[in-house]
This record gives C-alpha cells, structure tokens and sequence, in this order.
C-alpha cells in the first residue's frame, strides 16, 4: 500500500511528513530522526529528490514527481547535483552501490573489510559539491546516513560546513541516534522527528509485502515495519517467531542459525525481557504470553542472562566467533528458562536494561 495520490511510491507513513517538510521547510540542513526501521533513510532521499524535481506540473508538497529529467537521474543515482554519504558496509544492503559509490568498489574488490564509518573523505566530496555551481540550477543536495556514523574527523569537517552555509546546497540527516552526534551539528539542523508508525497502518502496509500475519512479527520488532521486512528475509515467519521462545528454552540454537550476530542477541533480548516482565507481573511486549514457555521464571538466571547477552551485544558489530557466542548465548538462555522461580525481589526487574 502507497500513497496513491503520489507519483512515486512512498511509504504511507511517510507521506505527510514528506509533504509538510516540502512545503514548510527552509533550513538548509535537517535532521530527521526516529526510531531504526521507520524509514528515516527512505524520507531523506524523497526530500533530496523532491528539492531537486524539475517538474512543473506537480505541486511542491506532492513532488518528486518520478519523471522529470531530475528524478530520473536521481532514480539511476546518477543526478550531478546530488550525492548520498553512507557507510561503505552499507551501501549494497541499501540499494545505493552505483555511481558515488564507484570509489569504494576498489576496496570492496580488495582484502580491507568495508567501513563502518562515514569516513572525512566523504564529507570532503560533499563539501566539494557544495562548493560548485549547480548543474541543474535547483540547488545541490546531500544526504548523510546514519549522520552518527561520521567518524570525529568527518564530523568536525561537516561542522564547518554547518557553520559558513555556502551556496545553495542542502543537507539532510538521517538518524535513529541523534545523541550519537555532535550536539554542535545537531543544533545547527533544522530537526524533524518521526514516530512509529499506527501498528493498523504499518500492519496494513506489510500485508501488501507479503506479510502473513503481520501484528506477530510487529510486536516481535517494537512497532518498526522495516525491522519486520529484514526479519522475514531471514526466514522469520509468524510461525517461526511464535516458536521461538519453546526454541531457546529447549537449548535448540538452530532457532538462530544463519542470523547476523546483532539480530539474534536483539531477539534473545527480547525473550529475555520479556519472560523478565512476566516474572515480576507484568505482561509481555514482544511475544505472545501464550508462546512463552512457562510463567514461574527466575528473575535471578534472567538477570545473568541478562548481563551475557548485553556483554556479547557490545562486541556484536566486531569480528568474534558468531557460532560459539550463539551457542553459549542459548545455553544461558535454557537455563534462564528453565530455572525454578525461588525467592526473589520484584524490584529487580528496576535493574534490568535489556534494550540497546
Ligand atoms: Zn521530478
């Protein structure tokens, strides 16, 4: 489902905030923040495309208008006046390998592992292309994502940038952590905040992706539609996340066979989490109470649990041996399930920070 008044598809969430930020926004650098998975990155690249959009029949707040010259070749991500700024380590799983990435291609063909930064020279090109004349004369825009990925050079070289505004370049931040960047660049962007979208729309919007019983999978990702789409390309149906908690309880690790590291510590956080509310009374967010294999949890095994989990997540982004932490990540977790309740205090479910 996309908005159908719109000549490009737009997520249907995003399709008020892109009009409004059209419409009323001049800043030459925004900030748009929300949870992961909302689609941040989608409504940044909408907005560089529709500054750029050449068309005169359609109305700001509805462009980009998907045909014009412009947004053809933002489209073949090849428009002169336009450059996007990512992590090398995320451009393929973004769709945006071709043109401005040409320079990492060496790197990718080589031995270097690709970069999970946005590294100075980048901010170098786009403080370049801000420099230049625009070729199209509709200005220049550019688009950082995740803007905290900047690594501290390229952060303070994008600062001056924010700090003497040249030309007619705009910027765009895309973030999920807008702590994660300098409160200097922050407070020099104009910030847009994105909420999770209606569960009924999102839930609407992922039957149309094939999605079979959307809600399960939803609840399982905090409400973000995106996050539901990567858990489904692993495999992950409702079925299979209904099984999961049985799964682990049994100290059956194939239930996260194949999973990148960080998705499988996120979802034994979540068990985690949940099957810790249960044990101090409260009710489960992100499985069904009915799917969780039993209610007498100790809280204390969880709280261990808890803290292996939290120490593998912080190394979960580096090389370490996926399979051996998986194992033992599961392990805990049988146990953790399958402890008797013994005395134990409610308030210590006050101690637990399971969520990134
Ligand atoms: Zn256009």
């Amino acid at each position: 489902m996309v908005d159908d008044a719109r000549p490009v598809p737009v997520l249907p969430w995003l399709a008020e905030p892109l009009r409004r930020a059209l419409e009323t926004q001049t800043a030459h650098a925004l900030l748009l923040h929300a949870p992961g998975g909302v689609g941040q990155f989608e409504l940044g690249l909408l907005l560089a495309q529709g500054w750029l959009c050449e068309s005169t029949a359609v109305p700001l707040g509805q462009r980009p208008c998907g045909t014009c010259a412009s947004c053809r070749l933002v489209a073949a991500h090849s428009h002169p006046d336009m450059l996007v700024l990512l992590p090398e380590a995320l451009r393929e799983s973004l769709g945006w390998t071709s043109a401005d990435a040409e320079e990492g291609g060496e790197e990718r063909a080589g031995k270097k592992k690709p970069s999970k930064d946005i590294r100075v020279e980048e901010v170098r090109a786009a403080i370049a292309l801000a420099l230049t004349t625009s070729s199209r004369g509709r200005g220049k825009a550019i688009v950082i994502h995740p803007a905290e990925r900047m690594n501290p050079i390229a952060a303070n070289a994008f600062l001056k940038t924010l700090e003497e505004p040249v030309g007619d370049a705009r910027f765009v931040l895309c973030t999920a952590a807008p702590d994660g960047l300098l409160p200097t660049i922050r407070s020099r962007c104009q910030a847009i905040a994105l909420e999770l979208p209606p569960a009924e729309l999102a839930a609407a919007w992922l039957r149309t992706q094939d999605v079979a019983e959307p809600e399960v999978l939803l609840a399982g990702c905090g409400g973000q539609p995106q996050d539901v789409l990567a858990l489904v390309q692993l495999g992950v149906d409702a079925a299979a996340w209904r099984a999961f908690p049985g799964r682990v309880a049994a100290g059956d690790v194939s239930a996260l066979r194949g999973w990148p590291l960080p998705l499988a510590v996120d979802a034994l956080q979540k068990l985690c989490h949940d099957a810790a509310s249960v044990a101090s009374g409260a009710a489960p967010r992100y499985f069904a109470a009915e799917t969780l294999p039993r209610r007498a949890f100790a809280l204390g095994a969880l709280l261990r649990w808890a803290g292996e989990l939290r120490r593998v997540a912080e190394f979960a982004e580096h090389p370490w041996n996926a399979e051996l932490s998986l194992e033992s990540m599961v392990e805990q977790g049988r146990e953790a399930l399958q402890t008797p309740r013994s005395t134990q205090r409610r308030s210590e479910i006050d101690s637990l920070h399971l969520r990134r």
